[in-house]
């Protein structure tokens, strides 16, 4: 029987355009962000760091470079 080989899959990370739900500032920030992401103008939480792929918490308007 074969085994599977288990590769550690490097991170599927893109960039994301998002709008602030609080004030509508847009910018783009990182899919696997690994700190709280703050909007620049109002401070309102963006994404939340899980340990892999960030907890987007804004509308999401664009994705760049996503691997599929
Ligand atoms: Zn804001």
């Amino acid at each position: 029987m074969k085994r599977k080989k288990v590769l550690v899959p490097l991170p599927r990370s893109y960039f994301v355009k998002v709008k602030c739900p609080s004030c509508g500032n847009e910018q783009i920030i990182f899919s696997h962000a690994s700190r709280t992401v703050r909007c620049r103008v109002c401070d309102e939480v963006l994404a939340e760091p899980t340990g892999g792929k960030a907890k987007i918490k804004a509308t999401v308007l664009e994705i760049y470079g996503k691997m599929e």
